[in-house]
């Protein structure tokens, strides 16, 4: 039987050593504060900003809200990144997505402050990582790196598969291992479309999976003791136990969050394994506040 690796409780030990670092650093003048950049009205960007006000009041930080009607300018909102640029009190930016089509994300992203850069998108921020010198490492694949290491795996020469590589998750969490001296492979779409993923995922000692695609890996495609990361989320149907739809008491199907593992059979086989929910979500959460006291630091001159 696998050890289900708790993000939860991962996320709760990280989060005091957030609040001591965040008292030390208050001793000395500084409180580290994040801005969120909202443009327009996005559900799911609405509901990470509140996320984000919510998780900075828990550990102490300043927070501010800076959530501008839909038909902002690409101009104007980029004025207003330089303007937290520019504000002492703000720490890092971080910029909710997606925005407006008439905003580019690249206007937005190129604009912050490389030290300020809290989500670790800038092409500056993306390079540094790449030549093995990360100072502030994008959220989700820091997340995975750090459930990793808490669980006591020894990088040096594992045989690590990513399945996924986009540049929010896939990329960086290889880059992440790789410079920890892990041997990387990724796959993607076009590996599963040319019939070859079992082939690598089974060679896997570490297991990344980033598709977005609820039960794509099943036990065959496991190696027997093998750890499994699962960034996947997906909302899901719920099934009876003859495959048809529980409905909820207004008629509508019942919904639920999975991951892209079929966790039930896969954690029969490995040696542990993260849920979703209770993975590394509730790490990423945790990441962005410990990059945004990096950044306090950095600003402030202090290693
Ligand atoms: P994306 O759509 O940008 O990239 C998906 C990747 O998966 C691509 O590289 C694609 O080639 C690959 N892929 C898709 N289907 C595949 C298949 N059948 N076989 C092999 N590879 C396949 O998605 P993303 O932004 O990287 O996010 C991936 C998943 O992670 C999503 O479910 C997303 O919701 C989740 N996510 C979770 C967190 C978190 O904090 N837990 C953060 C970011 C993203």
């Amino acid at each position: 039987m696998a050890q289900i690796i708790d993000g939860n409780a991962v996320a709760e030990e990280i989060k005091k050593e957030i609040i001591e670092e965040t008292e030390k650093l208050k001793a000395k003048g500084i409180t580290p504060g994040i801005a969120t950049l909202l443009v327009g009205d996005d559900f799911g960007a609405r509901m990470y900003r509140g996320q984000v006000e919510k998780n900075c009041q828990s550990v102490g930080f300043n927070y501010f809200d800076k959530s501008l009607p839909a038909d902002t300018t690409e101009e104007e909102v980029v004025n207003i990144v330089k303007e937290l640029n520019d504000d002492p009190a703000v720490s890092g930016i971080l910029p909710l997505r997606p925005f407006p089509p008439h905003v580019s994300d690249s206007a937005v992203i190129n604009t912050i402050r490389v030290d300020k850069d809290i989500d670790c998108f800038h092409p500056f921020n993306m390079g540094r990582l790449t030549l093995g010198e990360p100072t502030l490492a994008p959220c989700t694949p820091s997340a995975c790196i750090e459930l990793l290491e808490r669980v006591g795996i020894d990088f040096e020469g594992a045989e690590i598969v990513v399945v996924g590589h986009s540049n929010i998750v896939g990329k960086p969490v290889a880059l992440l291992a790789l410079n920890r001296n892990a041997t990387i492979t990724v796959t993607h779409i076009f590996t599963s479309q040319a019939g070859n993923l079992a082939k690598h995922t089974t060679g896997a000692d570490i297991l990344i999976v980033a598709a977005g695609k609820a039960g794509l890996i099943t036990p065959d495609l496991v190696k027997e003791g093998a750890v499994v990361i699962d960034v996947g989320i997906n909302r899901v149907k719920v099934l009876d136990e003859e495959g048809n739809p529980v409905l909820d008491e207004k008629g509508k199907p019942k919904t639920k969050t999975v991951g892209d593992v079929d966790f039930e059979n896969v954690k029969e086989k490995v040696k542990a394994i993260t849920p979703v929910p209770g993975g590394v979500g509730a790490v990423t959460n945790m990441m962005l506040l410990k990059n945004a006291l990096t950044a306090a630091k950095m600003q402030a001159g202090i290693e």
